[in-house]
């Protein structure tokens, strides 16, 4: 019977895959692949003599696609061969799972399909991130948001945390046809971060080194210089906290205990 498994390959080539997702993938009937780039897919041709890329389905130059049109026929893709009995590996770049819907989509259609689908987690840029900027989240939080939702939706945003602006490239791009932003739609960003933000505030343009060589990109600049800024696909905007913790007077009265108390 035909089965399913999504795995992450990490952000840097080969080296942050774990052992059981590279097992998969050795052993699996057909790899689809969805990695940035040439470095990883030809190493996932030397685990796999049939290893299939998704980005083939994405816009051509110059042809108009939406980008969920393109995620329907990469599921469309890989259930067929589900559905042709086969064991089916998803190698995603990153965690398949995380701002990443096609996986999510393909494991859903499987499982209502009666076949066994699963998912494996990877290394995200996320996890890259507080690794880079030597930051550990749990100090004060951390809110992530895909830009585009963060524009077009009424998120709130906690001041006392990081916020972390996926995609921040494509801020803005309701059609899903354009791989790029302008600079009209990230002054708008910038106009909307001041509710909580001051136009001085810095922030830091992300971008995880994707093979072993290379440094990350961490650039702080202030939120006014982000409508200029250089920003590509894989840039992800950080905005630190702009205010300290405060204690909360209230639950410290029910739990009878003052400020000097706490460890
Ligand atoms: N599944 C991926 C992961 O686990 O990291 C995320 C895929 S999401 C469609 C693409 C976005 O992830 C980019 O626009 C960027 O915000 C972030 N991203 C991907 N590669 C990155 C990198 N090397 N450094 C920083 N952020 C990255």
């Amino acid at each position: 019977a035909g089965r399913l498994v999504c795995v992450g390959t990490g952000i840097q080539l080969a080296g942050q895959i774990s052992p059981i997702s590279q097992s998969y993938i050795e052993t699996a009937d057909v790899v689809f692949s969805l990695v940035t780039d040439g470095f990883s897919t030809r190493w996932l041709n030397e685990l796999n003599d049939d290893v299939r890329s998704l980005q083939t389905f994405y816009a051509k130059e110059g042809e108009i696609k939406s980008r969920r049109q393109s995620y329907d026929e990469m599921v469309e893709a890989i259930l067929s061969q589900v559905a042709a009995g086969k064991l089916v590996v998803c190698a995603f770049y990153g965690h398949p799972g995380v701002f990443a819907c096609v996986s999510h989509m393909a494991i859903k259609q499987a499982k209502q399909l009666g076949y066994k689908a699963s998912m494996l987690p990877g290394i995200s840029a996320e996890a890259c991130l507080w690794a880079d900027i030597n930051v550990d989240p749990g100090n004060v939080g951390f809110q992530s948001l895909e830009a585009t939702q963060f524009l077009l939706y009424n998120h709130v945003i906690n001041p006392y945390s990081y916020l972390l602006l996926w995609q921040i490239a494509l801020a803005g791009e309701h059609t899903l046809t354009q791989f790029s932003t302008t600079e009209a739609k990230l002054n708008i960003l910038v106009e909307h971060l001041q509710q909580w933000y001051s136009l001085s505030h810095e922030v830091i343009i992300y971008e995880a080194a994707n093979v072993a060589f290379q440094q990350p990109r961490v650039e702080t600049i202030t939120l006014a210089e982000l409508p200029t800024a250089d920003l590509n696909a894989i840039s992800t905007l950080v905005v630190p906290p702009v205010a300290q913790l405060t204690l909360n007077q209230q639950i410290l009265t029910k739990l009878n205990i003052t400020a000097a108390e706490i460890g």
